[in-house]
């Protein structure tokens, strides 16, 4: 007996459990890939395994549907496997610990996969059911869509008959997903030179200065927000310590993930002693100002400074004062509002990862817009501003955006079939972040597509939970799009 045996809709939740027994964190989805062949193989259902993983099924039309477009059904197999300190779970070889409480299912310890685990077993589900008449399916199960969205990026689907997508990675019940922004990675090394330092005398000492306390979050959906960028407050804060004294620097550093908001960064500074006084006051300044500047968007932030033991070489001069004017030169943050849709960015780029390495002062960016040309433009400046400071440029993973369609047939159908069953219209909501139906709209000429989901909360956390009533809402729903004709 499955802890989610019993629980309705049985078929879905069965296979979601089935799912949380493999282990199937992105990049690591080998097995839950071997399971969704073997799923289809089993019913006698066609079905394609590409080399990268990604799985497509297809299940014909039923009885008395022969004459209607199929549909496109789709999800991502990969979830963001990250669990809470202590935790023994081992998310690379072992399943899932599901639990239920208060109508809301999660994994103790650990993320639950419900993004996009329900997605994949509405998927498997709808293609089990043997005595439901449906259009012809075709289902895309992609891989890694957390880290990049590889999967999406490397198949193939010229064999599709379909030009109407369900995509069902989306986490709020009642919000239809109907546009989406493309990206890009933006790498900046700017290089410097480490000087062999003097002897180490005894009035020399080691100094960390840090800026933390921000709040973060994801370099999309909160980029709006006007919070602190860590990386970009410390450029800051060491260019105020230069204009006032030499500068001598021994690392310099933050973030964690190039679509994260940095939260946390940090420089080690090597001083005089009786420069020590000047340095503490130039910092309290600063914190002041930086307070002062973000006031609410991020009431916690702190600008501190503690001496370390130890000594070490650094870098000075003309090297360190151009990398920090090239990184304040480069923008960060939102760029640009829609003139279409009234509160979505348009255009935003996020300084997620900094790090001082042998090569040079490395700059790892983030960028996003819902219109191709302005993502290009945006790439184009900061290699122009990085040029000019002698640094190497990289401009990669780009893909595409997905563009409000004005005409939708599939959207029309959705919401109405959405406002006959609950009584009042869905949200058409247009994100500043990446989906894959951006990737995916690029490879099929003129897909309609809307992306849909039940009500999940705090994805990509180990306090992740999914709403059992929401499922089988959606669940209901989703049967009566796909029933009704047209
Ligand atoms: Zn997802």
């Amino acid at each position: 007996m499955g802890i989610l045996t019993s629980i309705e809709p049985e078929s879905v939740f069965t296979f979601f459990e089935e799912i949380s027994q493999i282990p199937h964190g992105s990049g690591n989805v080998g097995a839950i890939s071997d399971y969704l062949y073997h799923f289809a193989k089993e019913r006698g259902l066609f079905c394609i395994q590409d080399t990268l993983k990604n799985i497509i099924i297809i299940k014909e039309a039923g009885p008395g549907y022969e004459e209607e477009a199929p549909y496109i059904l789709q999800g991502h197999m990969d979830m963001v496997a990250v669990k809470e300190p202590g935790c023994d779970i081992d998310m690379a070889a072992e399943g899932l610990r599901l639990k239920v409480a208060d109508g809301m299912i999660y994994a103790e310890g650990t993320s639950l996969g419900g993004d996009d685990g329900i997605g994949v077993a509405y998927c498997l589900a709808l293609l089990d059911a043997r005595d439901i008449a449906m259009p012809r399916l075709e289902v895309i199960l992609t891989v890694d869509e957390e880290t990049g969205m590889e999967g999406a990026t490397g198949i193939d689907l010229s064999m599709l008959h379909g030009r109407r997508m369900i995509n069902l990675d989306q986490e709020e019940e009642g919000i239809f997903i109907t546009s989406c922004a493309g990206g890009a990675r933006v790498d900046v090394v700017i290089p410097m030179e480490r000087e062999q330092h003097e002897t180490w005398t005894k009035d020399l000492c080691l100094m960390e200065l840090k800026v933390t306390g921000l709040s973060g979050g994801h370099s999309g959906m909160e980029i709006h927000k006007g919070r602190g960028n860590a990386n970009c407050l410390l450029g800051e804060v060491l260019r105020a310590l230069a204009e006032h004294m030499p500068l001598r620097l021994v690392s310099m550093g933050g973030g964690v993930a190039d679509n994260a908001i940095a939260r946390e960064a940090s420089a080690v500074l090597v001083l005089k002693d009786n420069e020590i006084a000047k340095l503490e006051a130039i910092v309290e300044e600063q914190d002041k100002r930086i307070r002062l500047s973000l006031q609410e968007k991020d009431p916690d932030v702190k600008v501190i400074c503690t001496t370390l033991s130890g000594e070490s070489g650094f870098y000075t001069g003309s090297c360190v004062k151009a990398a920090l004017d090239c990184l304040a030169k480069l923008p960060n943050g939102v760029v640009a509002m829609s003139q279409d849709v009234e509160g979505l960015v348009e255009t935003s780029l996020n300084l997620g990862v900094m790090a001082l390495t042998e090569e040079g002062l490395r700059l790892q960016y983030a960028v996003r817009s819902s219109v191709d040309r302005a993502k290009e433009a945006l790439c184009e400046q900061m290699t122009g501003i990085a040029k000019e400071a002698g640094a190497q440029v990289s401009v990669h993973g780009s893909y595409p955006g997905w563009a409000y369609q004005k005409e939708s047939p599939l959207r029309d159908k959705m919401v109405r079939i959405y406002e006959k069953i609950y009584g009042h219209k869905p949200v058409l909501q247009a994100i500043h972040a990446g989906l894959e139906c951006g990737i995916l709209s690029s490879k099929i000429e003129g897909l309609d597509c809307v992306c849909v989901g039940p009500d999940l909360q705090d994805v990509h956390t180990a306090q992740e939970k999914m709403d059992i009533a929401s499922v089988g809402r959606v669940w209901e729903y989703l049967l009566a799009v796909l029933i009704q004709k047209g």
